[in-house]
C-alpha cells in the first residue's frame, strides 16, 4: 500500500496511529534459556512415580529418569519442537540445551536441532553422558567414581563427537559428577577440549552432589557451563547457569549467584522456556536473599546470556507492552505478551518472521501441539511399562 503524503487527508490519522503503537509495544532483543531440557515438553501429564520420592536422587531415579528411558526419536523430535514452539512465543530464541535419552542416543542431537529449526529457534544441543546405566541395562543410582566407563557413557560420548564434528553448535554433556566414574568425567573434558566447546553438566544441585566441586575441579575451565551450584563448596571456573524455579521445585536450597565470581547466567531447566518469567522469578528469589539487590542484577544475567549465544542479539522481540526494555517496568510485569519475534535463519542467516501477531509463522501452532499430544500419549504409555 502505498504510503499518504503529508498533505494528504488520512496523514493525520496515520500520526496518531503511529503515536499509539510506539505507546503500546517496545522491542528488545532475543531471550536466551541458558539450560533447558527439552525432552521434557512432553512431561506435563505423565504418569505419576510408583512411590512418594524421599530424596533427590530418588526423585530423578522414579520420575526423570523414567521419562528420558522412554524417549524415541519421535519423541524426542515433537518435544522438541512443542519446547521450540513454546520457547519462541515467549521471545525465546536461542536455546542450550541438555539431553539424554539411553535408549535413543545415536541421532537424538540431530533431531533436537531440526525440531528447533523449523520452528525458527538455535539451539546449542549436547548429550548428557552418565555411567547410572549399567551394561546389563540396570539403573545405578549412585556410581563409583573408580568404576569404569559404561557402553552408555561411550555411546552418548560418541553422540557428541559425532554432532560436533558435523560442524554443529554443541557442547560435551555430562549429567551430574555422582553419575559419572572419574573415567567418563576425564574423556568428555578431553573431547571437549579437542573441539574447543565448553562441558555443560549440572554440578552441586543437591546435597547428594557435594561431592562435584572436588570431582570436577581438576578439569573445569572458563568455557564450562556449571548448572545450579546449590551446594558447591568451592569455586571453579565456568559460567553459573541459574535455574531458581527449578531449585525451587526441587526444594535444594537457593544458589546465592551474586554471592560467586563466576558470570551468571539463567535457565528454565526444563520448566518450559519463558524467560522474561524465570527473569522475574530470578528477581523476587534474589530479593528475598537480599533485599538491597536491584533489577539491574537479574537484567546483566540475562544479557550475559546473550554474549553466551550472541545471535540473539540481532533478533528483535516486540512486546506488547510499551516499557519491556526497562528493568523497573520488567520485574513487576507479569502476564507481558509477546507480538512478534523476528530472527535469522540459523543456516543461511536471511532475516526473517518466525513469530506475528501472538502465533508463529513458520509452523502451525495448532498442528504442532496436536501431534506433541498425541506423542505425549504414546510416551506416557511407555512410561507405564517401565
Ligand atoms: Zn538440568
Amino acid at each position: 500500500m502505498a504510503e499518504p503524503s503529508s498533505d494528504a487527508p488520512h496523514g493525520k490519522r496515520r500520526r496518531v496511529n503511529q503515536t499509539a503503537t510506539a505507546h503500546t509495544s517496545s522491542t528488545t532483543p532475543g531471550m536466551v534459556n541458558a539450560h533447558h531440557h527439552l525432552y521434557s515438553a512432553l512431561a506435563r501429564g505423565m504418569p505419576a512415580p510408583r512411590a512418594e520420592p524421599t530424596s533427590f536422587p530418588n526423585m530423578l531415579e522414579l520420575v526423570w529418569w523414567r521419562l528420558d528411558a522412554a524417549h524415541t526419536l519421535d519423541s524426542i523430535y515433537w518435544s522438541a519442537k512443542l519446547g521450540a514452539l513454546e520457547a519462541v512465543l515467549a521471545g525465546t530464541t536461542c536455546i542450550i540445551d541438555h539431553h539424554e535419552s539411553p535408549n535413543a542416543v545415536e541421532g537424538s542431537l540431530d533431531a533436537i536441532q531440526r525440531a528447533c529449526r523449523e520452528v525458527g529457534v538455535r539451539v546449542r544441543t549436547c548429550y548428557g553422558i552418565t555411567d547410572r546405566w549399567a551394561d546389563d541395562g540396570a539403573l545405578r543410582v549412585k556410581v563409583s567414581p573408580l568404576s569404569t566407563m559404561t557402553k552408555g557413557a561411550i555411546r552418548g560420548l560418541e553422540e557428541c563427537e559425532h554432532h560436533l564434528r558435523a560442524g554443529n553448535d554443541a557442547m560435551v554433556g555430562l549429567h551430574a559428577a555422582f553419575t559419572c566414574s572419574n573415567d567418563t568425567i576425564a574423556a568428555a573434558s578431553d573431547l571437549a577440549e579437542r573441539h574447543r566447546v565448553g562441558v555443560h553438566v549440572h554440578v552441586a544441585e543437591a546435597i547428594d552432589d557435594a561431592a562435584a566441586g572436588s570431582r570436577l575441579q581438576p578439569f573445569a575451565r572458563d568455557n564450562w557451563l556449571l548448572v545450579h551450584t546449590v551446594h558447591l563448596d568451592r569455586d571453579l571456573p565456568g559460567i553459573i547457569a541459574h535455574n531458581p524455579r527449578s531449585n525451587m521445585n526441587n526444594g535444594v536450597g537457593y544458589a546465592k549467584p551474586t554471592t560467586r565470581a563466576n558470570t551468571v547466567v539463567l535457565g528454565s531447566d526444563g520448566i518450559g522456556s519463558d524467560m522474561a518469567e524465570e527473569l522475574r522469578l530470578a528477581y523476587v528469589r534474589l530479593r528475598e536473599f537480599d533485599s538491597t539487590a536491584l533489577p539491574d542484577t537479574v537484567y546483566g544475567w540475562m544479557d550475559n546470556a546473550r554474549t553466551l549465544f550472541p545471535a540473539a542479539l540481532k533478533d528483535r522481540v516486540t512486546w506488547r507492552y510499551p516499557q519491556a526494555a526497562n528493568p523497573w517496568h520488567a520485574v513487576f510485569t507479569t502476564g507481558m505478551r509477546v507480538e512478534r519475534v523476528e530472527t535469522n535463519d540459523a543456516v543461511s542467516g536471511t532475516p526473517r518472521t518466525v513469530v506475528d501477531r501472538g502465533t508463529t509463522v513458520l509452523v502451525d501452532e495448532h498442528e504442532v501441539r496436536q501431534k506433541a499430544a498425541e506423542e505425549a500419549k504414546r510416551l506416557h504409555e511407555r512410561m507405564e511399562n517401565l
